[in-house]
């Protein structure tokens, strides 16, 4: 079977350390694996105005940015095809059929819908006195969307982070119930997690469950050289470890979750070699004597080593702006193809494809007694 990837991010702002360990650092390597023969990369606009109704230059002006960033993280146009969400109409109308497949209360269930009603602050029911905003209709539906973006592509492997899980979940439902009601037709999908455990759910800076443009506790991979310096070094650590010969904890501790994520053995023979690897670090600092100071500095030239060649080539391609418009727009023709490929496939095993459908055309025919 052909193995295709589909995934991608929301356009609300820039992309940060968390994309790059949970998703998008994972695509280039998958894309330059050659294992893949098609790749889609789908900047989820259409997503983003569920809970942006009231916003939409906020997404209009974040499209760029993430283009940006993906070019310069390594996604190659040539090779995956970048396109945007709203531009392919199709997709709006497989998630309406799939609706239908779908209740409310299996969406009520959704953790991924639950978490986020609470991180924006919607209100959950409408009793009187809430003056919170309510639920958006599209919000609460957008797992559906997601399905219908991930079948019109036939993707096999969608690599995401781990908040992602329930609506992959939710797309193997929708699946299953579509071909045994209307006949073998879509491919169900399989969730490619980070294989690092500290990468499954990066957290914020301020050692808040996950790095999220909405929570504002994020580096970003195009940060300047000493905005990246300047939040390492007020990172959350460990709040009971105030005298560098305290002993201090690793669990919960920002700064090794990052240095779980990012370093590597080599990295100490080149920026801390009193140190041969990162659990002797985690030892020292443990046992008490340790400066945070010290692990910090260490983790900035971790991320900066990491971050100088993908901010290099971002200033390349912020060149040549018009460029990427058309990347983008190629990107979107290519998306159409494949998805209206799909949309006719399911409309004819719902059998809504009349005008194809002499056999139908001729039964009617037959009934009004103007057969042959
Ligand atoms: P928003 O706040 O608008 O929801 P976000 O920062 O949560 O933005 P998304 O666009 O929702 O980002 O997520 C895009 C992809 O990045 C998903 O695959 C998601 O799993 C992954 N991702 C986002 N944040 C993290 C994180 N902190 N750790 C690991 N993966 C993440
Ligand atoms: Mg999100």
């Amino acid at each position: 079977m052909k193995k295709t990837i589909l995934t991608g991010d929301r356009p609300t702002g820039r992309l940060h350390l968390g994309h790059y360990v949970g998703s998008l650092k994972r695509r280039v390597e998958l894309q330059n694996s050659g294992e893949f023969d098609r790749i889609f990369i789908m900047i989820a606009d259409a997503q983003a105005l569920t809970d942006n109704a009231d916003n939409p230059e906020k997404i209009r002006q974040n499209i760029i940015e993430v283009a940006l960033d993906y070019l310069s993280c390594g996604l190659d146009p040539a090779r995956s095809t970048i396109f945007i969400q709203s531009q392919v109409a199709e997709l709006c109308e497989l998630a309406f059929y799939y609706m239908n497949l779908v209740t409310v209360s299996r969406l009520q269930r959704n953790p991924t819908v639950k978490a986020e009603i609470q991180l924006r602050g919607f209100a959950e029911s409408n009793e009187s006195g809430d003056s919170r905003p309510g639920i958006p209709v599209g919000f609460f539906t957008y797992p559906i969307s997601q399905a219908s973006d991930i079948t019109a592509f036939r993707a096999t492997t969608v690599p995401v982070g781990e908040d992602q899980g329930p609506m992959i979940e939710q797309t193997r439902e929708i699946v299953r119930r579509f071909n045994s009601v209307y006949g073998e037709t879509l491919v169900e999908p399989e969730i490619l997690l980070p294989e690092n455990s500290a990468c499954l759910r990066l957290p914020g800076t301020d050692g808040k469950a996950k790095m999220s443009k909405s929570l504002g506790n994020c580096i970003y991979l195009s940060d300047t050289a000493e905005d990246v310096r300047k939040k390492v070094m007020s990172m959350y650590t460990d709040p009971g470890h105030i005298r560098v010969e305290d002993p201090g904890k690793i669990e919960g501790n920002t700064v090794f979750t990052y240095l779980d994520a990012f370093s590597r053995p080599e990295h100490f023979a080149e920026f801390l070699p009193e140190y041969s690897c990162l659990d002797e670090l985690k030892a020292h600092y443990q046992r008490g004597g340790l400066g945070d100071v010290k692990v910090k500095k260490l983790l900035n030239s971790i991320l900066q080593e990491e971050l100088e060649p993908i901010r290099a080539r971002r200033r390349e391609f912020e060149k040549d702006i018009p460029g990427v418009y058309r990347m983008l727009k190629d990107g979107c023709d290519a998306a159409r193809e494949v998805a209206a490929e799909t949309l006719a496939d399911v409309r004819r095993a719902m059998r809504i494809n009349y005008f194809e459908d002499e056999e139908l055309i001729a039964a009617q025919a037959r009934k009004f007694g103007l057969g042959e």
